[in-house]
């Protein structure tokens, strides 16, 4: 067997072309774009192409981007003052705090600071709580993306067995609660649970955030398992590389001889995110318009 590549590149420009066309049609509703405020502190070079990447994809997908770029050393109260006055910004529907902080904020105060409302990515504990209890909310971009691609790709997701690896707050602990939204009987697993290859081996969905180098290895995994790896992480370079290659956290070519479908990395779930983000910055304009959310 083959695992069939699924295509989380093509996926996700489908979606933001779709975001795209109902952002015009907002602006032609409302008279204004939809508007996402992205605040980065300090100078972390990751975090720059991460910013500098979604205030792109948001004016392409016909949205206002209001950039504030703060320097590292600016303290609680500057950044909450920030906050505060893009909470009451009309023209603000979504709002987006870079992480990780430099290390003297607080990055739970400062999530907290954060209208639940314009949460997009999902991060406030209201929003956390909102999808425990299944209330309408803002859902994790990289958790919600991984959804789409498996509902794309399985349909009906009830009663299968689905293995996630990985519990943070910001994709194991929501992919959990996505996937038992949709009847699929959920284990999660992590860094004290025993035996994992014989969890893993019961799975029909295996969901891999980690963050450790092809962790998973192809026996581990049930034939025709349905494999979504949103690990990324960086090899050492190899001899002659300048910078080592970019892998997820599943054996990528062992499992395609066992899984049925497979997000490679890079072009898998990555560019997900960022439409999702593009996604929900879209709903939370419709919704803070009083409008209905357009599928
Ligand atoms: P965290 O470091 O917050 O969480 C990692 C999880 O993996 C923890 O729950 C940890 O368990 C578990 N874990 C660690 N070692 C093992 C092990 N040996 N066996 C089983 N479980 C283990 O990471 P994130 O959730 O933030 O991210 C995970 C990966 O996804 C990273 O590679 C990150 O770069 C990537 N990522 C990709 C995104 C994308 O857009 N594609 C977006 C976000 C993240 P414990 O809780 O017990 O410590």
């Amino acid at each position: 067997m083959t695992a069939e590549r699924i295509d989380g590149k093509a996926f996700a420009a489908l979606l933001r072309e779709r975001v795209g066309a109902l952002a015009g049609q907002f602006s032609n509703k409302t008279g204004r774009k939809a508007g996402l405020a992205v605040v980065l502190v300090g100078e972390d070079p990751a975090s720059q192409v991460y910013v500098r990447s979604k205030h792109k994809a948001t004016l392409a997908a016909g949205m206002e981007s209001f950039e504030h770029r703060l320097p590292a050393d600016t303290t609680d109260s500057d950044l909450l003052a920030l906050i505060q006055q893009l909470n009451k910004d009309d023209a603000v529907d979504g709002i987006l705090v870079q992480l990780p902080l430099p290390d003297h904020l607080d990055e739970q105060t400062v999530i907290a600071s954060i209208s639940p409302d314009k949460d997009v990515d999902g991060f406030h504990v209201t929003n956390a709580g909102r999808l425990a209890v299944g209330q309408r909310g803002f859902v994790p971009c990289t958790p919600l993306g991984c959804m789409m691609l498996l509902t794309d790709r399985l349909g009906d997701l009830s009663g299968l067995e689905a293995v996630v690896i990985g519990r943070s707050n910001i994709v194991g602990k929501p992919m959990a609660q996505l996937l038992l939204d949709a009847n699929a009987t959920v284990t999660i697993a992590h860094s004290r649970t025993k035996d994992l290859p014989s969890v893993v081996k019961r799975a029909d969905i295996v969901v891999a955030a980690v963050g450790r180098a092809e962790m998973v290895k192809a026996e581990w995994l049930k034939d025709g398992a349905t494999v979504v790896d949103v690990g990324i992480n960086r090899l050492p370079p190899a001899e002659g590389e300048e910078k080592g290659r970019l892998v997820g956290d599943v054996d990528y070519a062992g499992a395609q001889g066992v899984a049925s479908a497979i997000t490679p990395v890079p072009g898998g779930v990555g560019p997900m995110t960022i439409a999702v983000l593009l996604r929900n910055t879209l709903v939370a304009a419709y919704r803070n318009a009083g409008l209905e959310v357009p599928e």
